[in-house]
């Protein structure tokens, strides 16, 4: 039975709070612990108009983040520092072309996560992964991660966590869970602009599907030993797990490869 957990985007004091209260008091509702990705210091205008007018004050954000963190249980994502895209790099996963990071120097990047991670700790709040804005990132970035002791990335395309350069990715494939056989994911929730008929559809796949469902800190705690990644445990497993789903689907892409040589040879 494939899993999920659940991520949600783009928290900010001037996010649509209406919206971010009626996903946080569901999730609360059926006992499910996502990671949300905060701004630290959000400058990107087009966020700013989808909250439609129901922003918060700063204070009240942290405050709600650090009350999430320390007595809900939920994770704190760094989800970069301004939110402001400064170029068209698609990083690592290909995903949009543009990014905050991606393309930048190790410095330049180094500079834009600490300055992040200062104003988490100025809010008693501890980075428990890091979100990069239009999933773009690239090695750099997961140097400088490594080198501020954010071990945990919420993106990937695998079909189960995985660790590379001593950090744990969480894959992120399709925004919505779906069913499937096996395998892990993350649905990737943008709330700013949600209407009733999406609210309704998440509850409803909850209610039917609850037990599809892991909370997020459980998937690292599974993997992450003493702020290592490592591999024990259920971890030890998803690895081997992962690494057989690579080698099957480089063979099922080799033999369709060797597939189409045939039929191209034959029609010659
Ligand atoms: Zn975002």
């Amino acid at each position: 039975m494939k899993k999920y957990c659940f991520r949600i985007d783009d928290i900010s004091w001037d996010m649509n709070y209406k919206n971010f209260e009626r996903i946080r008091d569901l999730l609360f509702k059926y006992d499910i612990r996502p990671v949300i990705g905060v701004i630290p210091n959000n400058k990107d205008e087009k966020l700013r108009t989808q909250s439609q007018g129901n922003g918060i004050s700063e204070e009240k954000l942290w405050d709600e983040v650090k009350m999430l963190q320390k007595e809900k249980g939920w994770s704190i994502a760094l989800h970069g520092y301004e939110h402001r895209y400064v170029n068209n790099e698609s990083g690592m996963f290909n995903v949009n072309k543009q990014s905050e990071f991606a393309g930048l120097s190790y410095e330049e990047q180094y500079e834009k996560i600490q300055n992040g991670l200062d104003i988490f700790s100025k809010h008693n709040i501890i980075a428990d992964a890091f979100m990069a804005p239009g999933h773009s990132l690239d090695f750099n970035t997961v140097k400088v991660l490594h080198d501020c002791e954010i071990n945990v990335i919420t993106d990937g395309k695998k079909a189960l966590p995985y660790c590379k350069n001593g950090i744990l990715f969480i894959p992120q494939i399709n925004p919505w869970p779906w069913l499937g056989m096996w395998g892990m994911d993350t649905a990737c929730f943008h709330v700013n602009l949600w209407n009733d008929a999406l609210f309704e559809r998440l509850e409803k796949y909850i209610k039917n599907h609850r037990k599809n469902i892991v909370n997020f800190d459980q998937v690292v705690s599974a993997m992450v030993k003493d702020n290592r990644v490592t591999l024990y445990g259920n971890g030890a497993i998803l690895i081997a797990i992962n690494n057989l789903s690579e080698y099957y689907l480089k063979g099922m892409q080799s033999l369709i490869k060797l597939g189409a040589n045939v039929k191209h040879k034959l029609l010659r």
